[in-house]
């Protein structure tokens, strides 16, 4: 249910109709937005009556939200949330580039991926400190001490950065680093997971499932913005079908879907979305076409021996090219690009 206030509501009035939804058992949600004052209720609310709500004063109308997904949903707040960094936001008219290579392997590649990326103008720079790997016998990251690389680049080049938490163990030290915690697919559906990663306030990027549904990415996202955190985005990195000629297939339907149903922005990953070097160029650029607000595509300046998913990394020289055809097609779908 949605309570939609007057915007100069006084605040005992919202008080009030705050107290009367714990007094059923529920949450009320205060949520951001400037054309009316909204108060989200989340939990049993099968037993709660629009007429109870409606005569309290300052209440303009009363809303059954029937998806399943509340306050990530667009039912609950029309408007786009912009998940603010310094000077810039992700999820507004400017398009975020997220690059860097799927792991810290060491300081000197690291660096040598960063300069390059922080010359282009890039100020988002990923890299996987503690890494998801399907076998136990793989690099499985430089651990806190990937961290500490991560730190440094971040004083070093200025740039915000994006890294995945695996575990709520080392949640803390990875959220004191990340600018960005990136949840990873496999870690989707790990909800205590995703309700401390909501809780450090941190900015959360959470990565869709390799067979979840866009609802189930959706309620993950529920889980995070539950827990007072609206600095949530969802990114779409492919899903596992019949197809063999690529990694994953990149479901770009997930972006149109997902921007329609929830105001959340919606990052795509066509690295790992394909997982073939050729096709991540094409796949970058529709994924901006379909609206995204953003792309995260692996960089690394030797892929040959990188020690993870090397096969889908963009060289800089590649990338950079790349960047000039964003910026090409940015202002043909209304979007601005930071990067030079
Ligand atoms: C990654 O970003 O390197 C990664 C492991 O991604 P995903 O969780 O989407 O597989
Ligand atoms: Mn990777």
């Amino acid at each position: 249910m949605l309570i939609l206030m007057s915007l100069d509501a006084p605040r005992k009035d919202v008080d009030a109709v705050k107290k009367k939804v714990e007094s059923y058992g529920c949450a009320p949600h205060e949520i951001p937005g400037d054309v009316k004052l909204a108060v989200g209720v989340t939990g049993p609310s099968s037993g709660l009556k629009e007429e109870d709500f409606a005569a309290l004063p300052s209440v303009e109308e009363v809303v059954r939200v029937t998806r399943k997904y509340k306050l990530v949903g667009r039912m609950m707040k029309p408007d786009d949330t912009e998940v603010e960094f310094g000077e810039r936001s992700v999820g507004g008219e400017e398009l975020a580039i997220i690059a860097g290579p799927c792991s810290v392997e060491s300081r000197e590649q690291t660096f040598e991926i960063a300069h390059q990326l922080s010359e282009m103008g890039v100020k988002f720079f990923r890299g996987g400190a503690f890494k998801p790997r399907t076998s136990p016998y793989a690099f499985q990251g430089l651990k806190e001490k990937g961290l500490e690389i991560l730190a440094e680049v971040k004083k070093r080049y200025g740039m915000h950065i994006v890294t995945e938490a695996l575990n709520q163990n080392t949640l803390p030290a990875v959220a004191e680093v990340a600018d960005v915690v990136q949840i990873g697919a496999r870690n989707m559906q790990n909800y205590t997971l995703l309700e401390e990663a909501g809780e450090t306030g941190k900015p959360i990027l959470i990565k869709r499932g390799m067979s979840a549904t866009l609802e189930e990415l959706l309620l993950s996202a529920e889980y995070v913005v539950s827990r007072g955190n609206y600095n949530c985005m969802v990114c779409e990195r492919g899903i596992r079908t019949y197809e063999k000629a690529t990694r994953n297939t990149l479901d770009l339907n997930a972006v149109p879907f997902l921007k329609k149903e929830s105001h959340l922005p919606v990052i795509v990953d066509p690295s790992h979305g394909t997982g073939v070097r050729e096709l991540i160029p094409s796949m970058t650029l529709a994924a901006i076409a379909a609206g995204a607000d953003g792309v995260i595509v692996e960089v690394h300046h030797n892929p040959a021996e990188a020690l993870s998913d090397g096969f889908q990394a963009l060289t800089p020289d590649a990338f950079r090219k790349l960047l000039s055809k964003i910026k090409q097609l940015a202002p043909v779908v209304n979007r601005a690009t930071a990067e030079l």
